[in-house]
This record gives structure tokens, C-alpha cells and sequence, in this order.
């Protein structure tokens, strides 16, 4: 089997919006990237050609489905025989953004799938595959999981997303813990408001609220800027922490009086 030479991280949901802008700073960063994408195989070559075609490519995996993660890891590890770092990233919003007393057994499956379900596993399969190759014989062997602020501040229009998200937050400390002793660590970055397709329906509300003081520092945040946080987190030289929650929100966690 041949091993890449570079660090390889595999980023679900890569191919836009915050996962593109993780995608293309990890690469300056010196990773290889498989970059996941659910139906929109363009994006993900686009994100891939912004790179470098040798060093990215596009893998095809619905995060919520068993078979599709499996196979995923598979062709990953098949391709460039390691995986260094996994991004979870890949998310959706609540079906239809309805009150919690009107919401629906289909959109908390849906999105409880996706969000919660489909990165745990996955870490799941990562995790015994960095263990199988041996952590020391990787490079800052790392998951890093794409929350919410979400995952404290509840928004009662989308319940179950608020509720992936804080189970996600779980997520990281249980993996954090269970890796510890096996030199791979995990990680949370919560991103704010961040300018990209999934907060286009409200952007408006969002720049109006933001006017009014919502968050320090005044303004949208970009996905190249959630991008430079993992890249960062990834290639930090810190190597006695695990388990930490990075904010990526302008402030917005910062209570005031
Ligand atoms: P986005 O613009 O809607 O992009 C979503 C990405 O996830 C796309 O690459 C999409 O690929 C992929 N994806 C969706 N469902 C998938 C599935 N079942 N399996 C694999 N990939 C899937 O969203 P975003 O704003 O970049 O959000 C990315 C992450 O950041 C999410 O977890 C989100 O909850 C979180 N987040 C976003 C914000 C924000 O303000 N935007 C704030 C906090 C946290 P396809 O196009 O192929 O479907």
C-alpha cells in the first residue's frame, strides 16, 4: 500500500462553505485532504482544483449512512493509506426550522443522523484506524469536531439541531478521554454566524441583530476564517491538551452586564 507522504485529513462535508474553507487551510498547512461531499460532486472538485489536484480529492459518503462511512474510510486509506486527521464538519439545519411545539420526528431523525450519529461512528472507524496503523507512526494524529454555539445557546425554531450540537460537545470529551492515553486528540471549534449557504435564509436577521450588538465583534464570520481555527488547532505545537472547546464567533460566547 502506498502512504502519502504529507499528513492526510479527511474533512466531511468539504466541499463548501466552512468545510471548503477548512479544506484549502489545512492544505496550506501541508495535508493532503479527502474532501467528503453528500450530492454535490462539483463543489467538492472545485474545492479540490483550489487546492491541488494531486495533494485532494473528492470522496462520495452520505455521513449519516453505515455503509457509505465505511466505504469512505476505505477509499481514503486505500488511496494514501493513513488518516491524520479527522474534520467533522458535515452538517445540516432543522427540517423547515419549526417551534420545538410543532416539530417533527423526521427532521430530528434526519438531523440527529447527520450531525451526531454519522460523526460518531465515523470516529469510531477513524479512531480504530489510527490505532491500527499506530498513533506515533502519524502526524498530530487529531478529530476535530465542527460544533455550534448552538450547542449552549438555544434557538427554539430548531431544537434538534441545538441538540446534535450539544451532543457533539459530549462527543469530543468522551472521545477526548478515551484517546488520551493513546496519543490522539480531539478537539471542539464552535463556530458564530458564519457567512455561508446554510445561513443565507436569515442573513439578513442575522446582519440586522448584529447591528444591534449580538456579537463583539460586528459582523459575519467567513469560512476561511473557521478554516484557519482548525488549521491552526491541527498544527498547533500543544501537545498536553485534549478536549478543548474553541470559539470561532466574534465573541458571541462572552456574556456581558
Ligand atoms: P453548508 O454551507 O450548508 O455546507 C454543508 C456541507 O456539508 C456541504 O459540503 C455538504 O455537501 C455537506 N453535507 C451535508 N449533508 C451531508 C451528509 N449527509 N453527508 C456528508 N456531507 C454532507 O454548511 P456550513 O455553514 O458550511 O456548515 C458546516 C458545519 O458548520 C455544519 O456542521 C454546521 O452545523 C456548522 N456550523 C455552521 C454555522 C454557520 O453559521 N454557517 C455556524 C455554526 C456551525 P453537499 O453539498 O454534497 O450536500
Amino acid at each position: 500500500m502506498i502512504i502519502h507522504h504529507r499528513p492526510v485529513a479527511l474533512v466531511t462535508g468539504g466541499s463548501r462553505g466552512i468545510g471548503r474553507g477548512i479544506s484549502i487551510a489545512l492544505a496550506k498547512k501541508g495535508y493532503a485532504v479527502a474532501v467528503n461531499y453528500a450530492g454535490n460532486r462539483i463543489a467538492a472538485e472545485e474545492t479540490c482544483a483550489l487546492i491541488d489536484d494531486e495533494e485532494a480529492f473528492p470522496v462520495h459518503a452520505d455521513v449519516g449512512n453505515t455503509v457509505d462511512r465505511i466505504n469512505m474510510v476505505r477509499t481514503v486509506v486505500s488511496k494514501w493509506g493513513r488518516i491524520d486527521l479527522l474534520v467533522n464538519n458535515a452538517g445540516i439545519t432543522s427540517l423547515g426550522r419549526l417551534d420545538i411545539l410543532e416539530a417533527t420526528e423526521e427532521s430530528w431523525d434526519t438531523v440527529l443522523g447527520i450531525n451526531l450519529k454519522g460523526p460518531f461512528f465515523l470516529s469510531k472507524l477513524v479512531a480504530n484506524h489510527m490505532l491500527e496503523i499506530g498513533p506515533a507512526n502519524l502526524v498530530r494524529p487529531a478529530i476535530i469536531n465542527i460544533t455550534s454555539l448552538s450547542a449552549f445557546a438555544a434557538s427554539v425554531n430548531r431544537g434538534d439541531y441545538c441538540v446534535s450540537k450539544a451532543g457533539m460537545s459530549m462527543m469530543t470529551q468522551l472521545f477526548a478521554l478515551r484517546l488520551a492515553d493513546k496519543g490522539i486528540r480531539v478537539f471542539e471549534v464552535r463556530p458564530g454566524i458564519i457567512d455561508t449557504d446554510m445561513t443565507s435564509g436569515a442573513r439578513e436577521k442575522y446582519v440586522e441583530e448584529i447591528k444591534h450588538g449580538l456579537t463583539p465583534i460586528p459582523r459575519l464570520g467567513t469560512a476561511e476564517e473557521v478554516g484557519k481555527t482548525v488549521a491552526s488547532i491541527a498544527t498547533a505545537d500543544m501537545p498536553f491538551s485534549t478536549g478543548d472547546i474553541f470559539h470561532a464567533d466574534g465573541g458571541f460566547h462572552l456574556r456581558k452586564l
